[in-house]
């Protein structure tokens, strides 16, 4: 009767397509950009190009 099912750590921690908002595995990304030294994970190649043509519009702003 437990409930020992959580094994959410057991994988690497999900990151956050900024483009679409799909939650991925940083191992499965299709697409990845380096902006202002942050990663960023897509889920697509499509997402990946939104985000090149206005990487700030997305989930990044700057101080
Ligand atoms: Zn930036
Ligand atoms: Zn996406």
């Amino acid at each position: 009767m437990t409930h020992h099912t959580d094994d959410s750590t057991a994988t690497a921690a999900h990151v956050t397509d900024p483009v679409c908002g799909m939650l991925i595995d940083p191992d499965t990304a299709a697409a990845t950009r380096e902006h202002d030294g942050t990663t960023f994970y897509f889920c697509s190649l499509g997402c990946a190009k939104t985000f090149d043509a206005d990487p700030h519009r997305y989930g990044h702003s700057h101080p």
